[in-house]
């Protein structure tokens, strides 16, 4: 024991003697000595002021080091929003192995290399072959940027690049995807011209027929993803429209968005590129991280031969991925993905999640007034409009929200950095005067996180509303 005599500051660690122990040496490997000292310094002035006790000062230094580590601003959020795909959340989640492959390609890797013969190899070439066993045998595929990329470029090296710079597409087709992005601008701005046809409503195969000439570069589809018409409507289905763009010579590219590859029961009206490239669709593009659950990138899929020509044009340059992209989309194609998972549900799963979830906050916060309450959820991410996905949520006072998103540090010193914290934000939905964490969207591993978030949130919020905030013990 140091001797503490009758002043309680001399028993303030000394900065060699912390430097010295290996919790401190191992950070001053990671963030430099400098940060390591002057964060030891700091704790070392706020024992001296009489703000921490002098047993705290190696606990408080190595805190505030382990929030400075975080790498970036990014913070992590568990969505219980009950929406899926959350534009603003950062669309798909990545699964495990997605994450792992992430981790291991940011690193040295194989990318462009043959590790069998030294030699320099095709770029993503095992991502490639992922997409491959997903695809009709023959079929091509390129990676880019996002799914606005895949759509730019094959426009660009189909059309503008061939001197036949229209784009024919249905009036029923211009959509804005959210953001103010809209479609046709993105086309118009790589220097297509586009040719519409029929009406909001109503397009027929002959609007089609007459447009197409020898200005024609393609035949564009837009699935329109964030919207629906109803009642006097008519779309032409791609299997009809398909011959007669390979009489007239022109490809035609189907942007079905959402990037399923095969068909699925619970999403009826969502397209998927298997069925469209069946169709006799030459291309079809989509983005990576919306229903196919992986990164954010941009899918171009089709006929071997006219992949190719996208490739070679420049542009694609400017547009591809990283190789961690590349890894992640791989390990997102090879198994179910959290997109998958969450969107499939089953509402009894759900229902016993919720209740699990509301006895946790229970055991935490006892006295709070909870309720488990039927939530319907959504795939968002402009996906499949309308659909309600039948599940369950906890519903909790709505003064619960804003604690909840921006949690105080678990520390309770809430002026210390109190934009980096160790608690989780949870962003839940504001229904009717409450605010429900829907249970779709979270790891049942998070669930004991979310109580202790709920819990937290509590105690600020009711300190807030009675005026008084944590003091550290200052008077
Ligand atoms: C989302 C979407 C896009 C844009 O894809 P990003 O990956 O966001 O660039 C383009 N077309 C459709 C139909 C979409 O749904």
């Amino acid at each position: 024991m140091t001797d503490t005599g009758s002043d309680p500051r001399r028993a303030i660690p000394r900065t060699d003697t912390l430097l010295a122990a290996p919790e401190f040496a191992a950070r001053s490997v990671e963030l430099g000595a400098d940060t390591v000292k002057s964060a030891i310094r700091d704790a070392q002035r706020r024992a001296r002021v009489g703000d921490i006790a002098p047993a705290d000062v190696a606990s408080q230094a190595l805190a505030a080091l382990d929030r400075r580590a975080r790498p970036t601003t990014l913070r992590p959020v568990l969505n219980a929003t009950g929406v899926v795909l959350h534009t603003n959340l950062g669309r798909a989640p990545l699964s495990p192995a997605a994450r792992a492959a992430m981790t291991l390609a940011g690193g040295y890797c194989d990318v462009e290399f043959d590790l069998a013969t030294g030699a320099r190899a095709r770029r993503g070439r095992g991502t490639l072959a992922a997409l491959a066993q997903h695809l009709p045998p023959d079929a091509g595929a390129l990676v880019v940027n996002n799914g606005a990329a895949a759509l730019a470029l094959v426009v660009s090296a189909l059309a503008v690049a061939t001197g036949r710079p229209e784009v024919v597409l249905s009036r029923g087709e211009f959509v804005e995807i959210g953001d103010g992005f809209r479609i046709p601008e993105l086309l118009e701005s790589v220097g297509a011209q586009i040719r519409e046809v029929g009406t909001t409503n109503r397009t027929h195969l002959r609007d089609y027929e007459a447009a197409i000439g020898a200005r024609t570069g393609i035949v564009l589809k837009v699935h329109p993803s964030n919207f629906a018409v109803r009642g006097f409507t008519s779309a032409v289905p791609v299997a009809d429209l398909a011959p007669v763009c390979r009489a007239a010579g022109t490809p035609l590219v189907v942007d079905i968005g959402s990037g399923l590859l095969a068909p699925d029961a619970l999403l009826p009206d969502e397209p998927d590129a298997r069925t469209m490239l069946a169709a006799a669709a030459d291309l079809v593009t989509s983005s990576g991280d919306k229903l196919l659950g992986g990164p954010q990138a941009g899918l171009v899929l089709g006929d071997a031969g006219v992949v190719e020509r996208v490739r070679r044009h420049p542009l694609a340059r400017a547009v591809r991925v990283d190789k961690t992209t590349l890894a992640a989309l791989e390990a997102t194609l090879r198994a179910p993905t959290p997109t998958h998972v969450a969107l499939h549900a089953p509402a009894p799963v759900l229902r016993e999640r919720a209740d699990a979830l509301a006895e946790a906050i229970v055991g935490r916060a006892p006295g709070l007034p909870i309720e488990v309450v039927p939530s319907a959820g959504a795939v968002g991410g402009g996906g499949a409009p309308g659909l309600e996905l039948p599940g369950w949520a906890v519903a909790l006072p709505e003064a619960l929200a804003a604690p909840l998103r921006l949690p105080a540090p678990s520390d309770t010193d809430v002026t210390d950095l109190p934009e980096l914290t160790d608690v989780p934000a949870v962003v839940g939905r504001l229904d009717s005067g409450r605010l429900l964490l829907d249970v779709r969207a979270l790891d049942p591993a998070d669930l004991p996180t979310v109580a202790a978030a709920v819990a937290a949130a509590a105690t600020i919020a009711t300190t807030a509303t009675s005026g008084h905030r944590p003091t550290d013990g200052r008077p």
